[in-house]
């Protein structure tokens, strides 16, 4: 199998992703797959876009959705976010412009190889669903979402990195050294999230899969000159560019 790097909700946060991107050039990566959520809350949804065309795969992820179609359930800045980085995607109308916008039309929700599955939420619900670390204890809902899975599910969404496995235990990366051994259990596997950290660690998450082992890794990149960005545009709030540097 090929060496993934498999990364998560940029958010439009271009000094993140070039962060991790440099560090996945030491990995010995095969390919990139991102699992959703390129644009939405950042500065540079634009920037970020081109950069995932390059990637072999990439996935819907409910921001990019909302940027297309009118953003349904998303929060006052949240959706404040959304239509302007709708102005950004769109931005000049040029053939670029139209380029970013097929791309993002044409993101499937799903992926397969095998018996491993890539989604932005959950299984069940691929675009909008969350999985949180204390779900576990909703063993019901835990159950049923195992129910469609095979082997194991890439995911992101919640911005929260760990290890969900079939008999409702949840690691973060911390509790078991970055690193996971793949066996017969059906697992979950959240990537993170490059851009918008919510696990109390402001540096960047992405996870690198080989077939066998997964591995957690995080890495550090300029909050502050992130957050200067969001503070300078009175679309985004504030508060977009405040959590990046706790992580929250
Ligand atoms: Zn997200």
């Amino acid at each position: 199998m090929a060496r993934l790097a498999i990364l998560s909700d940029i958010h439009g946060n271009l000094d993140a992703l070039k962060a991790v991107l440099q560090d996945i050039e030491g990995q010995q990566i095969d390919d990139i797959y991102c699992l959703g959520d390129i644009i939405g809350y950042g500065p540079n949804p634009r920037e970020c876009v081109e950069q995932c065309m390059t990637f072999k795969l990439n996935l819907l992820g409910n921001h990019d959705n909302g940027a297309l179609f009118d953003p349904d359930g998303f929060s006052k800045g949240a959706e404040s976010a959304v239509f302007w980085t709708r102005q950004q995607i769109e931005h000049e109308q040029t053939d670029a412009a139209r380029a970013r916008w097929d791309f993002i039309a044409r993101l499937p929700r799903t992926h397969r190889e095998g018996n491993t599955m890539f989604v932005h939420g959950s299984p069940r619900s691929p675009l909008n669903e969350y999985v949180f670390p204390e779900d576990i204890y909703n063993q019901r809902k835990i159950e049923r979402i195992f129910g469609f899975i095979q082997g194991i599910c890439f995911q992101g969404h919640t911005h929260v990195p760990g290890v969900f496995t079939e008999n409702f235990r949840f690691y973060m990366p911390g509790e078991i050294s970055n690193r996971y051994k793949v066996g017969d259990q059906k697992l979950m596997i959240n990537v993170g999230s490059v851009g918008q950290p919510r696990d109390g660690d402001p540096r960047s998450s992405y996870v690198i899969f080989d077939g066998q082992e997964i591995e957690f890794r995080r890495v550090e990149y300029d909050a502050q000159q992130t957050r200067q960005k969001i503070l300078a545009i009175a679309e985004l709030d504030d508060f977009l560019g405040d959590r990046l540097l706790e992580g929250r």
